[in-house]
């Protein structure tokens, strides 16, 4: 059973609405957010959501890497992980199980978390290359099969029921 990719469950909601977190959000510069951005602080654990291996890891944004990880029916990209703290044996081709550690949460304090069907290949982020099939609009600046993560974290959140979580309390961050 898939689970919610971070250790600790944030009050700071990640669904339409909530700051610039959402799938969908506009950003200032005219490109939409193509996932969703759940709050946590550095350090905090980052979760495989389910049975998987290790497509990559490379930088991302802004000091962080991304751990891009093939799961059964989905490709997940983990972004802004912790680029100086990384999991032991957590490399290209590694086998993942649902809950296991794979990641840090980075600097930017979030685990910014992106889905895809796994029905096209190539590159998940192009910005400027006319031959890239983009998806509908195009402003998402990500490969055509990008996916709404948002129901799925829902349920995954709805179904990771650990006795060890609480809500985490984030007031002092932001
Ligand atoms: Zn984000």
């Amino acid at each position: 059973m898939s689970v919610f990719p971070v250790a600790r469950i944030s009050k700071w909601g990640y669904h339409k609405g909530n700051g610039t977190r959402w799938f969908g959000a506009p950003r200032d510069d005219g490109r939409i957010h193509a996932g969703c951005d759940l709050l946590a602080r550095p350090g905090t654990k980052v979760l495989a959501i389910d049975h998987g291996t290790v497509q990559y890891r490379a930088d991302f944004y802004l000091g962080t890497d991304q751990l891009v990880v093939k799961h059964g029916n989905f490709i997940v990209r983990y972004g802004e992980v912790a680029k100086d703290k990384k999991v032991k044996g957590i490399k290209n081709g590694s086998v993942v199980k649902p809950g296991d550690v794979i990641a840090y949460v980075g600097r930017l304090k979030m685990l910014h978390f992106e889905m895809y069907q796994g029905t096209e290949t190539g590159y998940l982020t192009r910005r400027k290359n006319k031959d890239y099939k983009f998806v509908d609009p195009k402003n998402y600046q990500r490969r055509a099969d990008l996916i709404d993560p948002t129901p799925y974290l829902d349920a995954w959140k709805a179904w990771s029921q650990f006795s060890d979580w609480i809500d985490d309390v984030m007031d002092d961050y932001f």
